[in-house]
């Protein structure tokens, strides 16, 4: 039920652990980290508490200054490794939070285009829809743009993609999710909260909106693409 990003400067596993954390008052029931390990795409996921992540994380860690982590709450497939997110196919990598309504119409058509699903979840249809564009030969931004409109529900999420190592795109529609600014870093959460060991720096992103990250700056569009800011506001929520 939470979500973290981080565009860093070092590694970063840990760090998504600790952001975790602070997200654990919402409740959840699995959790889990995916970064890029030099261009290759990487991920740990466990049952119950972020301790038993940790330990996993101890035993086989994850090297990547790009990450991405979520806490889970299933609402589809069992609260299991197997379908703990991130959910992911070699090209892309994706975070969820809220549900995706229309997933089993979209599963139907991706697996009779050859998809090889691995979990029970909504979800993993996104990673799938996503690397269906990837290769066709779109960018990243451009796979993720043309995906979210046929995402029937309510959604926060967050990508990172095989070899892009300066690049995360988020998205929300019916569920927050907030962009952290840090110095020379980038940051995506749920919450202010998430953020807080990181940055005071934030903006929320508006229902529709989708951003594209990287350590410099963040671009974000409205539901009909178009470039919009939105206010960047200064939290206190360091303690
Ligand atoms: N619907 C997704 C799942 O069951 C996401 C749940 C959540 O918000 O944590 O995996």
């Amino acid at each position: 039920c939470g979500i973290v990003g981080i565009l860093g400067r070092g590694p970063v596993a840990e760090q998504l652990v600790d952001s975790l954390k602070r997200l654990e008052y919402r409740g959840y029931d699995s959790a889990g980290v995916a970064t890029l390990e030099g261009v290759l795409l990487d991920r740990r996921r466990a049952k119950g508490k972020l301790k038993n992540l940790e330990a996993v994380l101890k035993s086989s860690p994850l090297g990547g200054h790009i990450g991405i982590g979520h806490t889970r709450w299933a609402t589809h497939g069992k609260p299991t490794e197997n379908n703990a997110h991130p959910h992911a196919t070699d090209n892309v990598a994706v975070v969820h939070n809220g549900i995706i309504e229309n997933f089993r119409d979209l599963r139907t058509q991706l697996e009779a285009q050859g998809a090889t699903f691995s979990s029970e979840t909504d979800t993993e249809v996104v990673a799938h829809l996503v690397n269906s564009y990837l290769a066709k030969g779109l960018s990243p931004a451009d796979a993720v743009k043309a995906t979210l409109p046929q995402l029937h529900g309510a959604f926060a999420l967050a990508f990172i993609f095989k070899g892009e190592e300066n690049l995360m795109i988020g998205a929300r529609k019916g569920s927050p999710l907030a962009v952290g600014y840090g110095d020379g870093e980038m940051y995506l959460g749920s919450d202010a909260i998430a953020l807080g060991p990181f940055t005071d720096t934030i903006s929320y992103l508006d229902d529709g909106d989708w951003v594209v990250l990287s350590r410099a700056d963040a671009t974000v569009y409205d539901d009909k693409n178009a470039v919009v800011e939105r206010e960047i506001v200064k939290h206190n929520t360091a303690t």
